[in-house]
């Protein structure tokens, strides 16, 4: 698709960042282009019009961004998953493994009903572990994920076999 193709061509590799070794994809310039933003939500859109979805659960803090819009044009609920300490009433807490040391994503416990059917959004797939952390929140709850969705993807660390059992949907590749 063209506009898949506009979008990955505005996320940028940065070396070295956020430390030695590692290249950073900085989406920041598709956010600032009119036209991959708007491509961005279009594609979603036009997969999850018809899916029955209630609510997008959105992950902190870059996966925010394209859910609201999302959520907005499917005129249905955004739901948030945060790190630790923000949310204010009672939460399901999940850790999961980063390269150095451990982080925890956090769900409100009644966020979620058995009426709900959901997407789990976030802005990059790299090997998978935030989003199986989100997934293993959501699962505490009764609300069907419908499946996983994602701007970009890394394909070569292998994020969908992390997440095997449940959809994966991403726009641009990364190489
Ligand atoms: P994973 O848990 O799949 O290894 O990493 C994905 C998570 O880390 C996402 O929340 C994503 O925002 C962030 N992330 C990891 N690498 C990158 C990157 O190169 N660019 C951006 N924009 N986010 C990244």
């Amino acid at each position: 698709d063209m506009r898949s193709n506009h979008i990955a061509r505005r996320i940028m590799p940065v070396e070295n960042f956020p430390q030695p070794g590692i290249r950073f994809r900085d989406i920041t310039p598709a956010l600032q282009d009119p036209r991959a933003l708007r491509n961005s939500i279009d594609l979603f859109a036009e997969r999850y019009e018809n899916a029955g979805l209630t609510q997008i659960v959105a992950i902190e803090a870059r996966g925010f961004i394209f859910s609201a819009a999302l959520a907005d044009r499917l005129g249905i609920g955004l739901t948030l998953i945060r790190k630790p300490g923000k949310l204010p009433r009672d939460v399901f807490s999940t850790s999961y493994m980063l390269e150095y040391g451990d982080d925890v994503l956090e769900l409100h416990k009644d966020a979620l009903k058995a009426r709900d059917k959901v997407i789990i959004m976030d802005d990059m797939l790299a090997t998978g572990g935030t989003m199986g952390a989100a997934v293993e929140l959501v699962r505490k709850t009764p609300a069907t994920i419908y499946e996983t969705a994602f701007v970009c993807e890394l394909l070569y660390l292998n994020g969908r076999k992390a997440l095997d059992k449940i959809g994966v949907n991403s726009y641009a590749i990364c190489a």
